[in-house]
């Protein structure tokens, strides 16, 4: 058998990134609207900085605004409320993100709840959460959106398909679950109770892996010719090398490559997407707070 085909998820990202500086110039050229992103960070968590300046990199690469907003980790969480409840008011922001992790003194599901849903570019907001779950309009989060979109572009309509998500965390595992039923997939949610979790992700003609474990899933529980999202990200030790590292997602991609007829390479898969998605969320959060309908 020939290998999987690694889908490019760099590729993808940025032909969504110029469809989004297209409809960008447009919507400036027809009713004047930069659409604006606020980033909120808390602390000085490496990683997150890391994410935050990309973020606006390519924000700014669509033409659109950036705005960062930097607190010390000891801000209160009135503070970050006053911060939040400001952008909430501020015409020229439409998408707010709250960077996550929040330091432990600030209650994370607060903070999100904050943001006015309409700017809600995470969509972690309940509201937002709701929406989705209920098949109505939704700032949907990005991570799954863009497996959904990788998914698509790889497998055209997912009908009918069945889909194993494996995890059902808020932000990835549950709204991914969501989007593959929207997209009538029959959807199985597995998790850290689920019993011989081999077997159900032999049954996934679609496998989302979003477990946060490195490598956890292995070759031989993929269903030949299955496609595999590996959402995870994690950087482990190479073995035999000292202070030599390397990043794996959660499925064991070596073996995975042998019996998946497509899968998603970490990194370079979506990772890329997710950025993409946000950028595309910001845009669409600025043609519905103007009344226009979403173009993406
Ligand atoms: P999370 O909140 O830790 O959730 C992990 C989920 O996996 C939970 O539902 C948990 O089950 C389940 N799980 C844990 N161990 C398991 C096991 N042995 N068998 C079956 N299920 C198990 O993680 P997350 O935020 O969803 O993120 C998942 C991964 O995606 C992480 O590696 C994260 O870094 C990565 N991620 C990547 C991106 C990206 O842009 N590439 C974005 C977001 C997240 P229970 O609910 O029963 O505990």
């Amino acid at each position: 058998m020939t290998d999987a085909k690694r889908i490019d998820g760099k590729a993808a990202a940025a032909t969504l990134r110029e469809h989004i500086a297209t409809d960008v110039a447009a919507l400036k050229q027809s009713h004047g609207i930069t659409p604006g992103l606020a980033v909120v960070l808390v602390g000085e968590d490496p990683a997150s900085l890391i994410y935050v300046r990309s973020k606006s990199k390519q924000i700014a690469s669509c033409g659109m605004a950036s705005f960062e907003h930097r607190r010390p980790e000891t801000t209160s969480q009135a503070d970050l409320l006053t911060l939040i409840d400001a952008l909430n008011r501020d015409d020229a922001i439409h998408g707010i993100l709250v960077q996550l992790p929040l330091p432990a003194h600030i209650d994370e599901y607060t903070a999100v709840n904050a943001v006015a849903p309409e700017k809600d570019v995470d969509g972690f907001h309940v509201l937002n959460a709701g929406r989705l779950s209920v098949g109505a309009d939704a700032m949907t989060p990005c991570t799954p959106l863009g497996c959904l979109a990788l998914l698509e572009g790889e497998r055209g309509d997912l009908s009918g398909l069945d889909a194993v998500v494996v995890g059902r965390s808020n932000v990835v595992g549950k709204p991914m679950a969501a989007l593959l039923l929207r997209a009538n997939c029959t959807v199985t949610v597995a998790h850290s109770r689920t019993r011989d979790l081999p077997a159900v992700c032999r049954r996934a003609d679609i496998l989302v892996a979003a477990v946060g474990k490195p490598e956890l899933i292995r070759g031989d529980w993929i269903k030949p010719g299955a496609t595999v999202i590996d959402v995870g990200i994690h950087r482990v030790d190479v073995e035999g090398s000292p202070g030599k590292t390397r990043l794996v997602g959660d499925v064991a991609f070596a073996e995975a490559l042998t019996v998946a007829g497509a899968i998603t390479p970490v990194p370079g898969g979506v990772g890329p997407m997710t950025i993409a998605m946000l950028l595309g969320n910001t845009l669409t959060a600025a043609q519905r707070i103007a009344g226009l309908p979403a173009t993406l």
